[in-house]
């Protein structure tokens, strides 16, 4: 598997990474924003697992990081 994501992430990007890391546990080191060709979506994924994240979603996972 390679990880070499520059920015944004396709949004078939996020799907494949979730089927290859299965139910394995992920920190969600990095989140990428997730797009889809043609249409606007402001969603994020992680770069490692593939996991969804809204904004809402994201901010809280910021804000938990910052009070570590
Ligand atoms: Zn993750």
């Amino acid at each position: 598997m390679t990880l070499t994501f520059n920015s944004d992430m396709e949004y078939y990007k996020a799907l494949k990474l979730r089927e290859e890391w299965g139910n394995k546990p992920c920190d969600h080191p990095k989140l990428e924003k997730v797009y889809f060709t043609g249409a606007f979506l402001l969603n994020y994924a992680c770069a490692q697992c593939g996991a969804e994240f809204t904004v809402a979603q994201k901010l809280e996972l910021d804000l938990e990081r910052k009070r570590k």
